[in-house]
């Protein structure tokens, strides 16, 4: 019998709503990401989660199961560390620890709060400490026209409870503050896309994720071929940009 997973090589697949949910695994994915690599297909995974490193995402993928090495995963914290340190200049970071390690260790020094209107950059990464305090000095360093970036745009990040606020909600509050809009890194944007589609070393590539308006947008624009997970048959099917090729209702519906 074939299945979905036959029609690809490669797959760059969303972590929250797809493999778990908090870090609660979602039914079947785990044994699914293992039946995949028995089959030879190549991974990456890709989330706008800015909160980890990747290393740290990588090892809690080890502890629920999944044979998953460090170079595997993309997060839009690394990729917006990368950007905003070839940018040039030091970097004011709203974010989590781990986001300010993925900045210095992709060669940018990090200010603190009290020396934000030195810096050259913001950098706008959701993490629950969010406060005025940093709003604030988000606002010195961009009356001193530090350049703007964000690791994306998402409102909201799906939990077992119902969603919470994620970087987008963080975003519009400092783009309100300052004045003008931030260049975001994470899905959609091309970018990203492009940077896993190259780790994957493969010719047929399908973008899975549960976002139309991330993975699916981000995966059409560019060029891969796309999957949603969407549990609920009744649900409508999102149309123009933000349709996918497939729908299947959880990741085994890829090799079932
Ligand atoms: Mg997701």
């Amino acid at each position: 019998m074939s299945t979905l997973a036959d029609e690809f090589d490669g797959f760059i697949i969303d972590l929250d709503g797809v493999v778990h949910l908090g870090w609660t695994p979602l039914p079947g994915a785990i044994d699914t990401l293992t039946t995949l690599m028995a089959l030879g297909k190549r991974i990456v995974f890709l989330t706008n989660d800015p909160r980890y490193g990747r290393a740290a995402v990588a090892a809690r993928l080890r502890g629920l199961g999944a044979a998953v090495d460090d170079d595997s995963v993309i997060t839009s914290g690394w990729a917006a560390a990368v950007a905003v340190a070839a940018a040039g200049g030091s970097v004011y970071v709203i974010g989590s620890d781990e986001l300010c390690a993925e900045v210095r260790a992709a060669g940018a020094p990090v200010v603190g709060a009290a020396d934000a209107g030195r810096a050259e950059n913001i950098l706008v990464g959701g993490h629950s400490g969010f406060d005025y305090a940093e709003l604030t000095a988000a606002c010195r360093a961009g009356d001193n026209g530090a350049r703007l970036f964000a690791t994306n745009r998402d409102a909201t990040f799906p939990m077992p409870d119902g969603p919470w606020p994620a970087t987008g909600a963080i975003l519009a509050a400092v783009e309100t503050a300052l004045g003008r809009r931030a260049i975001s890194i994470g899905k959609p944007e091309t970018g990203i896309f492009t940077i896993a589609r190259d780790r994957l070393g493969v010719d047929r590539v399908a973008v899975i994720g549960d976002r139309p308006d991330t993975d699916i947008v981000g995966g059409r624009r560019a060029g891969l071929a796309t999957i949603l997970v969407q549990d609920g048959s009744a649900l409508p099917l999102p149309a123009g940009d933000h349709r996918p090729d497939h729908v299947i209702p959880d990741l085994a519906g890829l090799v079932s």
